[in-house]
């Protein structure tokens, strides 16, 4: 087959926030620069992102600032994370943020014209910066704006489907039109990976369907590292009823602005359990809390903000013990508000239209009036591509990664608004190195062979003939397994289970096959995505099983409580020498004296 050839200096694989960022600082950095996405341009998933994104402005408590964002990330992330990240992060999400706003985002603000921040979960003062629960609308509509100007090639719902490697490096990647399966050839001098994530593995998401961990996969078969693959985010409140809607996000700026937890007997149970952590920081009753998320200094937070992990766990011990709502949830209350705020029907419609909407559209409920249903769902995955902090380039030189594909910043559990700040922070820094590499490292030729073996193998299914399986049923019932064995709540004899589970997933996937032709075909796109949905569940399972402890998004039944012997190191994942799944702990690089200090004062 002859490909149709693009070449750029630099290519960025994904349109989300933090392929935009990356796309829009390399071409400052004045190369030529290529942009690809499975999706159309505007509808890549941080375009659902709702409740803002975190940096500390200190516009509306003048207490905050990089220290205590960095302290509260560290934290959060139960302190295996990237510590040289969380710094960057904390440091230059604030610039990033005002940049934003000078090319043209239009925050909330406050009465004194400054943008507007909020509360959110595990965040010591209001501190993300929003558009009412649409700020990801905002974050993609701004980047593309600014961006388009900037000469950006951009190739739209195109799939990659390989990355080629010339000489150890990343030279390029192959893949087909969604539209039309043909196939093209795109070369570079360096490649920035911004595929997002991977909630598709599991059966309740809140994810997109792109969210198929086609960069983890990606960068793994190409012989890059992954990180800590075993914390994955089940965020605490997705929808549960009807079951159409199952797993649909309720932000966590509902509980921001007062929303509250109760189980059936209308028992606010989350005053039951507060880790000692954040004992300090905590309400020790109702009118406290009420008073800190209207932005009393005084006061602490209500337990409803504490970290999601910690508060997805209590909800789902309210369910066990039979104390859920009638659909095997929790009830989440801010109507209740109305005993408090003279207007609260408008309130409420004014900071959260799109959950007023979402209700009321999905579910017929009217949540100025009623409470909803509420129980966790796959959020967000901690773990990915392992970068180098301050270039974010990946192991395999010439292969960068930012965003949630990229793992480091949030260790064992990401604090709500840190992605999409992270986006804008190490997007930025992908870009700006990967520029870099690309004018220090000329481009070079990529194997012809190579890439007609991946375009061989991505078309396979339309010759599986008789007895061939059918995509879909490999995938629900991938979905399902990981959903009750490698779930929220996990066991060394489930996730054993589920390797041998996932070696017959994988045996029925190499027999999978699809009806029709190569214009816009469904269900060969889904038979692709096996792949990668199984090498991120593989790794997912593998990191798990090896993590012998609970932190953060990791439960552990067998070994419920943190052991320090995890608490140094982090878990790395590649592709062995004999193409076997290896999984090796690697120690973590001692924190300078000044970061400890810092997290020291903040306690
Ligand atoms: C409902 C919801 C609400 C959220 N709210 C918030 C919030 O308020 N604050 C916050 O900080 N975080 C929030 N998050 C998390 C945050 O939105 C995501 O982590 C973030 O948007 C991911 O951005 P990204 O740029 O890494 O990837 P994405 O936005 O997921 O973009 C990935 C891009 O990669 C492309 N792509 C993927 N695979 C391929 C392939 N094989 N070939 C070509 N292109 C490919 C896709 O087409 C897409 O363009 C929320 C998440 C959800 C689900």
């Amino acid at each position: 087959m002859n490909f149709e050839t693009h070449d750029y200096d630099v290519l960025v694989i994904g349109a989300g926030g933090a392929g935009l960022r990356a796309a829009i600082e390399a071409s400052a950095a004045g190369v030529k620069v290529g942009l690809i996405c499975k999706s159309l341009l505007g509808k890549a998933h941080t375009v659902m992102a709702e409740g803002g994104v975190a940096a500390a402005l200190a516009n509306v408590d003048d207490r905050d600032s990089w220290k205590v964002h960095f302290a509260d990330t560290m934290r959060g992330g139960q302190y295996v994370n990237n510590w040289r990240m969380a710094e960057l992060h904390a440091k230059e999400a604030p610039d990033r943020v005002r940049e934003l706003e000078a090319w043209g985002a239009v925050f909330d603000r406050t009465s004194d014209g400054r943008i507007l921040q909020r509360n959110f979960g595990g965040h010591r003062y209001p501190r993300l910066a929003h558009v009412g629960d649409r700020t990801g609308l905002e974050l993609i509509r701004t980047l593309q704006d600014y961006g388009v100007h900037r000469g950006i090639s951009v190739h739209m719902e195109f799939t990659v489907a390989r990355l080629l490697l010339t000489d150890g490096r990343a030279a390029g990647v192959v893949g087909y039109e969604r539209e039309r399966g043909r196939f093209r050839v795109f070369t570079a001098g360096a490649i920035v990976l911004a595929t997002g994530g991977l909630g598709r593995a599991y059966k309740v998401t809140s994810n997109s369907w792109e969210g198929t961990g086609d960069g983890h996969a990606l960068a793994y078969d190409a012989g890059a590292e992954l990180l800590d693959m075993e914390f994955v985010q089940f965020h605490p409140t997705g929808m549960i009823w009807p079951p159409s809607v199952q797993g649909i996000l309720v932000t966590e700026g509902v509980r921001g602005e007062g929303g509250i937890l109760l189980n059936k007997d209308g028992r606010r149970f989350m005053f039951d359990d507060i880790p000692d952590a954040y004992r300090n920081q905590t309400a020790d009753n109702e009118d406290e809390g009420w008073r800190y998320t209207q932005g009393d200094k005084n006061a602490r937070r209500p337990p409803e903000l504490l970290t999601r992990d910690h508060v997805a766990r209590c909800i789902r011990r309210e369910v066990k013990a039979g104390r859920g709502s009638p659909h095997g949830g929790v009830f989440l209350d801010i109507a209740w508000i109305k005993k408090r705020l003279s207007d609260a029907e408008g309130h409420i419609k004014r900071k959260l239209p799109s959950m007023y909407h979402q209700f009321k559209e999905l579910a017929d409920i009217d949540i100025t009036k009623e409470p909803m249903e509420v129980g966790p769902t796959t959020h967000y995955v901690m773990g990915g591509i392992r970068v180098d902090a301050d270039s974010q380039m990946s192991t395999v030189p010439g292969l960068f990664a930012a965003g949630e594909c990229a793992a480091g910043i949030n260790g064992a559990n990401r604090l709500g608004g840190n992605s999409l700040s992270d986006l804008l922070v190490f997007g930025k820094r992908a870009g700006e190195y990967a520029a870099a590499f690309a004018r220090d490292n000329r481009r070079v030729a990529v194997n012809q062979a190579e890439a007609q073996a991946a375009a061989d193998e991505v078309l396979k299914p339309f010759d599986a003939g008789a007895g061939a399986e059918n995509p879909y049923s490999i995938q629900s019932a991938l979905q399902e397994m990981m959903q009750a064995q490698v779930g929220i709540v996990r066991t060394e004899a489930e996730m054993q289970q589920a390797l041998v589970d996932l070696d017959v997933l994988k045996a029925r996937a190499a027999k999978v096959g699809v009806t029709g032709n190569r214009d816009y075909n469904p269900g060969w796109h889904t038979a692709i995505d096996l792949h990668n949905l199984l090498t991120v569940s593989e790794a997912i399972t593998r990191s798990a099983i090896e993590r012998k402890e609970s932190r953060g998004g990791h439960f552990r039944e067998d070994y419920p409580d943190k052991a320090a012997e995890f608490g140094s190191i982090n878990l790395v994942t590649r592709k062995g020498a004999n193409g076997s799944m290896e999984v090796r702990r690697v120690p973590i690089l001692e924190m300078p004296a000044e970061l400890k200090q810092v997290i020291e004062e903040q306690r």
